[in-house]
């Protein structure tokens, strides 16, 4: 997977990516991360790429004439029209769902907006998706673009050490993943459950479900009922969590 980040500031993004996992499977080829200064494609002396907001208000805008031959000078190079996210707090809310539908393209184009935002006229021009981390402002697109880039390429084939340790974790048929513990078996007085060291993995997996659901209830329980809307609990596990609801009550 090839990503395309159209920025201000490519050595932020570039020191941010460029360090563990996901530096490891770029230098093996998995994956590549090309940051693109948008100043570079400013037409005028100063290299300035924003301007005052028509109608007033306060702040500055990036203009859209660098911002689209900067796309022009990535999209020109490539045999499809990419998708381009915009990374807005105006977008629709980025979670692990989008992250699998993303993970399957071959190019992903990642507009980091700066300043007010970006020209609207741009915005139509370019931008299929667009796309925020979180009800909350940042002053820049380069941190949501990272976030995106590292949730999306741990999911790429070879990109962690076991590709099942993505398959087993929090969101994962809207449950959250169940406690683990590593060495020494005993921490502080604070033992690991004996369970895992049973060596049963029927029973393992059943602790760890019921684990998950315990978890995912305290903690997000509008998971837990999509969950259950969704009938990803099977028969035993619908009969664990009312017994859970009654303990409660
Ligand atoms: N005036 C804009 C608005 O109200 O929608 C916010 C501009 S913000 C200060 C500057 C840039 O940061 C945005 O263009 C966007 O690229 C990025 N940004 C800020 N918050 C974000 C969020 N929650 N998710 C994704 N990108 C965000």
């Amino acid at each position: 997977m090839n990503f395309h980040i159209l920025t201000l500031f490519p050595e932020m993004i570039m020191n941010g990516l460029n360090t563990s996992i996901i530096g490891r499977a770029v230098n093996k080829g998995l994956l590549s991360i090309e940051a693109v200064n948008i100043r570079d494609y400013a037409f005028n002396k100063h290299q300035s790429v924003d301007d005052y907001p028509y109608g007033g208000g306060a702040g500055m805008l990036m203009q859209a004439e660098p911002v689209y031959l900067a796309y022009e000078a990535i999209a020109g190079k490539l045999a499809k029209k990419p998708r381009v996210v915009y990374l807005s707090p105006q977008g629709e809310t980025f979670s692990q769902k989008m992250a699998e539908e993303l993970a399957k393209e071959e190019e992903l184009v990642l507009l980091c907006g700066h300043y007010e935002g970006i020209d609207e006229r741009v915005l139509e021009e370019i931008v299929t998706d667009y796309v925020s981390i979180g009800d909350y402002v940042l002053t820049g697109g380069e941190l949501p673009a990272m976030v995106m880039v590292d949730t999306i390429s741990r999911l790429i084939p070879g990109v962690l050490h076991n590709d099942v340790s993505a398959e087993f974790e929090s969101f994962q048929d809207h449950l959250l993943e169940y406690p683990q513990y590593s060495r020494p078996e005993e921490w502080r007085g604070k033992k690991v459950p004996s369970v895992l060291l049973s060596g049963h993995h029927a029973n393992i997996e059943k602790w760890r479900r019921e684990q998950s659901i315990i978890r995912t209830k305290e903690r997000r329980p509008d998971l837990l009922q999509k969950c259950v809307d969704n009938g990803l609990l099977d028969k035993r596990e619908m009969k664990f969590l009312r017994e859970l609801d009654e303990n409660i009550e």
